[in-house]
This record gives structure tokens, C-alpha cells and sequence, in this order.
């Protein structure tokens, strides 16, 4: 089983690439923003929970997503692989994130940063807003409340990686193909 973090600021790339890496490596996909927008639309107790917080910009509070996760690991515990991409986004959700893992004798391979200056961001969660509809792509005060709080609160997370020598930066700027080149050779090297 090889787990792998996808981590990025919003609008680095993480969700297209993380669909295919799923596909090429025949791995699962899990994105923490997908869970999260779907109980939403379902309006299920957690979504009506976060809503708020989405639609600000801000984080989900960590025990919520901690809680995700958890459910989620234990029920994939036979798959080849994992992409996880969103998550984690804080301090406590790595720390939590590696007592789940070990509860089930698992642990992170390593992880991927996709590195792009804050301007293409905004630039492309824009554009996305556009054919999304994702309500939290559309205004440029939220998009850059997204990145803020990824500044303040989710950049730190890759220190935590860093530490265990469980870290590689790849430049997320270029064609779709190029990126995906990129983070392809890192993972073929663990493989
Ligand atoms: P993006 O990376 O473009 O912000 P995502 O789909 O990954 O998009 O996430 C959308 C929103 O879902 C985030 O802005 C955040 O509010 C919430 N979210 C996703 N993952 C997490 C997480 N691990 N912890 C807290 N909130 C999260």
C-alpha cells in the first residue's frame, strides 16, 4: 500500500491531479472538499454543520474532518493505495492523521507539494468558479480568504513532512502534463 499526501494552496492543481495519479497508479482518490461539498448537497447533519465555514472561506473545524478521515481509513484499509488531497490541512489533523494511520498499520509515504505563485492561483480558481459553480470559487474576497488561511494555518503542515523526510516540492506551474510528469517521477522513485 503506498499513501501518498497531495498538498498545494486552493487552486494548485491538487483535485485534477490527484484524478489521475488515481488512475495510472490504480489507487484510491479521497478528497476532503469533495465529502465535505457532498453532505452539503445532501444537507446531511455534518454538511449543515460546515456550511458556514465553506461559504467563508474558512476551515472546517478539525475534529469534524479528523473524523472523516478516520471512518474512511478504517474502511479502505485493503486498498492498493491513497491519494489523500486536502488533508491534512492543519497541525493537529497531521498529528491525528498519523495516530489513525498506525491504529491501522498503515503510514504516509510521502508528501507531494504542487508549489504555484498566489496570482495563477486566484487566476485559476477564478476561471474555475466559472464552470464549477462552486460558490466558494466565485468571489475574489473568498478566494483570497482561502489562501490566507492556507498561509496561516495549512503551509506549516509541510514542516511536519519535512521532518519525517517525507516531503518533495513539485513546480505546479505548466502544461496539465508537465505537472502530472512531475509528481509521477516522484512517486516512481518510491515504487
Ligand atoms: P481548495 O483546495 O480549492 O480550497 P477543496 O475542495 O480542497 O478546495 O476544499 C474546499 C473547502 O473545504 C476548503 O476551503 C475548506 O473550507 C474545506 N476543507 C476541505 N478539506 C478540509 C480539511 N482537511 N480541514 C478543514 N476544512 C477542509
Amino acid at each position: 500500500m503506498i499513501n501518498i499526501v497531495l498538498f498545494g494552496a486552493p487552486g494548485a492543481g491538487k483535485g485534477t491531479q490527484a484524478a489521475r495519479l488515481s488512475q495510472k497508479y490504480n489507487i484510491n482518490h479521497i478528497s476532503t472538499g469533495e465529502v465535505i461539498r457532498d453532505e452539503i448537497r445532501r444537507k446531511t447533519p455534518l454538511g449543515l454543520q460546515v456550511q458556514d465555514y465553506i461559504s467563508r472561506g474558512e476551515l472546517a473545524p478539525d475534529a469534524l474532518v479528523i473524523g472523516m478521515i478516520a471512518e474512511y481509513v478504517k474502511s479502505h484499509r485493503d486498498a492498493a493505495g491513497n491519494i489523500f488531497d486536502g488533508f491534512p490541512r492543519t497541525t493537529p489533523q497531521a498529528e491525528a492523521f498519523e495516530q489513525i494511520l498506525e491504529q491501522n498499520g498503515l503510514k504516509v509515504d510521502t508528501m507531494l507539494e504542487l508549489s504555484v505563485p498566489e496570482e495563477e492561483l486566484v487566476r485559476r480558481i477564478l476561471l474555475r468558479g466559472k464552470e464549477s459553480g462552486r460558490a466558494d470559487d466565485a468571489s475574489e474576497d473568498v478566494i483570497r480568504n482561502r489562501i490566507a488561511v492556507y498561509n496561516a494555518q495549512t503551509a506549516v503542515v509541510a514542516d511536519f513532512y519535512q521532518a519525517r523526510d517525507k516531503y518533495a516540492a513539485v513546480n505546479g506551474v505548466g502544461t496539465e502534463e508537465e505537472v502530472f510528469d512531475r509528481l509521477c517521477a516522484e512517486i516512481d522513485r518510491l515504487l
